[in-house]
């Protein structure tokens, strides 16, 4: 038997790594990922990276050296293909096989595809990996150049793609097939304020409108069939329509889980020893009021490996942090905190038009989350809010002129 093996050397695997070391752990640690690159930060992969704003090396998670300094086995280009949970061992690509004490699962998930007709031409794009967004950059910097952009899905990183993107300068046109954008993720008076931004900027953002198919020619994309018949140009595609946990291997050996592995307050799976954290972990969440849900947060995979790292080294800890959750597009820093799943009341404070508001989310008359957009402080005092479920009066939270921290219950 040989120590800790973590899966996926992503945000929740770097970091369960570090958590051992930092709480005492002395046994063998494996940090084994599929990508070439040492542990390394996504969100910016949309933002400041894409934008040429950060170059990749200020996005390591530690310093590359990080890991041999801790006595930590980074296994890179490397994937595990199967796991034998009685035999507490895995199967790695390479054919080899090792065994574990305790394995942490943190595969993250695969960018979910179109499957449309057409979907299987060049110049389709996901943004997940560094490798998607080099991809991305080599086509926009190729000597015959892409001009139009289409972006397939209204949520934030297609957001974020179409925010640098019309920034570089390309013409772009974001499809989302729901009524209006994040509509998953948040209220309307935000949705709005996000789509009036983007098309004041230039983008051609259109909602209610479902992808049929992509047309090409010779192989490469040159456009996208809507449901209603009509087209759009388009010599690149980016498409941001949610991601596919990489669980399949967990679930073979026979981990409870459908979308994602289920988990509970300890990062537990149903398998022996084996723990599963971040976007690929469903679990009980106490802000959603207990449904099981996957949060696809660098707050929940880093809150999540801490969980799965201080159980191993026993100590008796569960999981119930509070989310959060940023997002920049052009001059706007959106702060989230909380979930708004399930909302019944979105009360806005502040005038949007000021481009510097929040919207605050109640759920029979709590706080339950807050959406701010360019107002650190209400993020800053709202979080407290929505940790104590609040019940406050919704003209008081309209209110600028009232801070929220007076608003706290004692
Ligand atoms: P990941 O970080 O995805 O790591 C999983 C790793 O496991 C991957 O490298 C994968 O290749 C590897 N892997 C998968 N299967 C195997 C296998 N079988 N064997 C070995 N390795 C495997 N969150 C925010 O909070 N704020 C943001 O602004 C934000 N912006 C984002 C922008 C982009 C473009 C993306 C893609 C995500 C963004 N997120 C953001 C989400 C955040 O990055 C994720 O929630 C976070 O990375 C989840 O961490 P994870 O460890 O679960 O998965």
């Amino acid at each position: 038997m040989s120590g800790v093996i973590i899966v996926g050397a992503g945000h929740g695997g770097a970091q369960a790594a570090v958590v051992l070391r930092q709480q005492g752990y002395e046994g063998t640690i494996t940090l084994i990922g599929r990508e070439s690159e040492p542990p390394y930060e996504r969100p910016p992969l949309s933002k400041e990276y894409l934008a040429k704003d950060k170059a990749f090396d200020r996005l390591y998670i530690r310093p590359p050296h990080f890991w041999a300094e801790k006595n930590i086995d980074l296994l890179l280009n490397t994937e595990v293909t199967a796991v034998d949970a009685a035999a507490q061992r895995v199967v790695l690509n390479t054919g080899d096989a090792l065994s574990y004490d305790h394995m942490i699962w943190a595969t993250g998930g695969d960018p979910r595809p179109l499957t449309c007709p057409g979907s299987g031409l060049s110049g389709i794009h996901a943004v997940r990996t560094r490798a998607d967004v080099d991809a991305i950059m080599a086509a926009l910097d190729a000597p015959d150049g892409v001009s139009h952009v289409a972006i397939v899905g209204g949520g934030y990183i297609g957001l974020e793609a179409a925010a640098v993107l019309i920034k570089l300068g390309k013409s772009v046109t974001l499809l989302e097939a729901l009524p209006r954008v994040l509509a998953r993720v948040a209220g309307e008076p935000l949705s709005e304020f996000y789509a009036a931004e983007h098309r004041a900027h230039g983008v051609d953002l259109r909602t209610g409108v479902g992808v049929v198919a992509l047309t090409g020619v010779d192989g490469h994309v040159a456009g996208v069939t809507l449901a209603d018949g009509s087209t759009v140009a388009a010599d690149m595609v980016i498409v941001g329509i949610g991601i596919i946990p990489c669980v399949d291997a967990l679930i073979a050996a026979g981990a409870n889980g459908a979308n994602g592995v289920l988990v509970d307050a300890q990062c537990r799976t149903s398998l022996p020893n084996i723990y599963a954290i971040g976007d690929c972990a469903a679990h009980a969440n106490a802000f959603a009021e207990d449904a099981v849900i996957r949060l696809e947060s660098v707050q929940n995979a880093n809150d999540q490996a801490s969980i799965a790292a201080k159980t191993i080294c026993g100590q008796d800890v569960s999981y119930h942090a509070t989310p959060w959750f940023w997002s920049n597009q052009y001059d706007l820093k959106l702060q989230t905190v909380g979930l708004s799943t399930g909302f019944d009341q979105a009360v806005v404070r502040g005038d949007p038009a000021t481009r510097s508001f929040s919207v605050v989310y109640l759920r029979r008359e709590k706080v339950i989350a807050l959406d701010c957009v360019n107002m650190v402080r209400d993020y800053a005092q709202g979080r407290r809010l929505v940790e104590l479920g609040a019940v406050v009066d919704p003209m008081l939270l309209a209110d600028t002129e009232t801070p929220l921290k007076t608003l706290i219950p004692a």
